[in-house]
């Protein structure tokens, strides 16, 4: 396909007249087309829109096969401009997985530290990735929840969590865990988990299931 065919044409409806003529004449002292203007801001919206991206979801997934595969369309998806970086032990099968596909270890040498200190440690993580961005959109796979929620409580894996979406950060940022380990805490534990996250996945499988939490009045239940 050439680049020609791949152009669209956009319609600007209800163009202001005054700012019409404006950019008309500044385009044409700077000796370029109106068309190209437009297409330079929209350019510039887009990528700051990319930069202040945030978003924090939680993974569940039930064996190694359906990780493989999850992780398999994570990476193949990103493979534009992305800083894809993992989060983990170096003894989890994910990291392994990912370490394969040169993801970057974000953790490496912290990891029992982050586990003890998670919010002290991960400061310095974050400062680590922070480095190394550039002008890529960081991509970060963690899998934190699930040891957290194994080896300390998941009531500590939501602190986690908690203090991480406070911040905000411009990313994208995947908490994968495996069911069996969060599923071990109270169910208050297990829908604050859900709740600190902006959305919540099971996969399983080869398939990707959204979860949806809809508070619900009682009589829907009847209709
Ligand atoms: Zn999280």
């Amino acid at each position: 396909m050439n680049s020609k065919s791949m152009v669209k044409d956009l319609f600007v409806r209800d163009f202001d007249e005054k700012l019409h003529a404006k950019a008309t004449q500044i385009a044409i002292n700077d000796g370029i087309t109106l068309a190209s203007l437009v297409a330079d801001a929209v350019d510039i919206w887009i990528k700051n829109h990319e930069k202040n991206r945030h978003r924090h979801n939680l993974i569940l997934y039930d064996n190694e096969a359906s990780l493989s595969r999850l992780l398999d369309e994570i990476d193949k998806l990103a493979s534009g401009n992305w800083f894809k970086s993992s989060c983990g032990s170096t003894k989890h099968y994910g990291m392994q997985y990912l370490n394969k596909k040169r993801w970057f270890d974000a953790t490496a040498g912290n990891y029992d530290k982050l586990l003890e200190n998670p919010q002290e440690t991960g400061s310095k993580v974050l400062e680590i990735i922070g480095n190394k961005v550039g002008n890529t959109f960081p991509l970060t796979v963690a899998f934190l929840v699930e040891d957290l929620a194994r080896e300390e409580s998941v009531k500590k894996a939501v602190r986690f969590c908690e203090w991480y979406e406070r911040k905000s950060l411009p990313g994208i940022t995947y908490c994968i865990a495996n069911t069996r380990n969060v599923i071990s805490g109270s169910f208050d534990d297990l829908f604050d988990l859900f709740n600190v996250h902006n959305a919540v996945f099971l996969t399983k499988g080869n398939k990707l299931y959204k979860l949806r939490l809809d508070e619900e009045r009682f009589y829907s239940l009847l209709i």
